[in-house]
């Protein structure tokens, strides 16, 4: 397939190329474009047949629903049965990194909510996403721009690497500015069922009650509730096996020290610059104290890993709190949850995994 590539401004979107995409829309086409979390790949949600497409491209579980992105209330309002008061409260959020799950008003096609009777509703803050729905006039289902299991493009280079050949259209625009998908509050229990940067303490003042969080919040092993489908696949992962590690900062060196095979690590700046060159590349996520840039930096680097060539990585381990709740989310699906937190640990990791000459691998006891 003929892949039209759109570059676009993204202050000043160009009149005639939204209009281009737009039309490819309401063509029934996919269309890749940006928003402010992930690039999405999004179709006419209303269209059943456009959005096959989309789960056929990324290879897509069909029970994992698609988030339908709205320009405005009136269109969220058609789609899903929002209260009064909601209503208000997402007037003044929107448009944010905020996913509502609601009673579907039926409008959008089973197949796209994964056979739900809720939807996932969402008002991008991103003038190129904002302008191609309004322009298409009508909402548009977008999951994140990567194959199934992969991570999420976080820029128009790795969309174009993904899905050149395999959709009609790919919008080409900044990188985008926070870098995790949004976070997915369901508005009749209050649960967070996906964490983003948008956090719970956000949430709680904007809506005035508490959230809950739980081990489906926070991507922990084996959770299938069927509440949120997307929640229990695995996710986000690169090709390399991912460890995360647990333990203390100060003793990693001391374990990676001894490996003699080819491996990465994926961390904060601080991290990075504790540890012996050796065998290893350092991915550098950002300052510590910025979990932001961390945020915005983390699935560029998942998908850097895979071009070093490496046996495997290790990526820091960040607190469940702030945005550290969305960053170890990823991480925990990414790492397959595999973690060590001493020597033994890793060693018992590689030999799982048969990666490299693990007898060879003296890795030092960290006691
Ligand atoms: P993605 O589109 O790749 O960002 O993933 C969408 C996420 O939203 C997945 O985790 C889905 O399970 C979740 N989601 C979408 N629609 C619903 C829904 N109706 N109910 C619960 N979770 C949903
Ligand atoms: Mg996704």
């Amino acid at each position: 397939m003929r892949t039209r590539i759109l570059r676009i401004d993204a202050d000043k979107p160009q009149k005639e190329k939204i209009a281009q995409a737009a039309t490819a829309i309401r063509k029934g086409k996919v269309v890749v474009f940006p928003t402010e979390t992930v690039y999405g790949i999004g179709a006419n949600a209303l269209d059943a047949r456009a959005c096959r497409e989309i789960f056929r491209v990324k290879g897509r579980e069909g029970d994992n629903p698609l988030i339908v992105h709205v320009s405005d209330m009136e269109m969220a309002c058609g789609i899903g049965r929002i209260d009064g008061r909601n209503r208000k409260i997402l007037a003044r959020v929107w448009p944010a990194p905020l996913t509502v799950v609601v009673k579907s008003t039926g409008k959008v096609p089973r197949s796209v909510t994964g056979g739900l009777d809720t939807i996932a509703i969402r008002m991008p803050d991103n003038k190129v996403a904002l302008e191609l729905i309004g322009k298409a006039g009508v909402p548009i289902a977008a999951p994140s721009a990567n194959p199934s299991k992969m991570p999420s493009s976080t820029a128009f280079r790795h969309a174009l690497r993904y899905f050149k050949g395999k959709v009609d259209v790919i919008i080409g625009s900044k990188d985008s500015r926070l870098g995790l998908e949004s976070t997915v509050l369901d508005l009749r229990t209050f649960a967070i069922l996906r964490p983003g940067v948008f956090t719970k303490r956000d949430i709680e003042t904007a809506f005035g009650r508490k959230a809950r969080v739980d081990a489906v919040t926070k991507g922990e092993k084996g959770v299938t509730k069927a509440i949120s489908p997307g929640t229990k696949y695995r996710h986000y992962a690169p090709s390399t096996p991912l460890f995360m590690y647990t333990g203390r900062k100060s003793a990693l060196t001391g374990i990676l020290s001894g490996i003699r095979t080819r491996y990465a690590f994926i961390g904060t700046d601080e991290a990075c610059s504790m540890l012996p060159i050796g065998k290893g590349r350092k991915i550098q996520l950002g300052r510590r104290r910025d979990m932001g840039d961390i945020a915005r930096n983390l699935f560029d680097a998942l998908i850097r890993v895979d071009s070093i060539g490496a046996d495997f990585a290790v990526v820091e381990s960040f607190s469940d709190s702030g945005i550290g709740l969305a960053i170890m989310n990823r991480l925990r699906k990414a790492s397959s949850h595999s973690g060590f937190s001493d020597a033994k640990g890793l060693l018992i990791l590689l030999k799982r995994y048969g990666i490299g000459a693990h007898e060879d691998n003296k890795v030092q006891s960290s006691h």
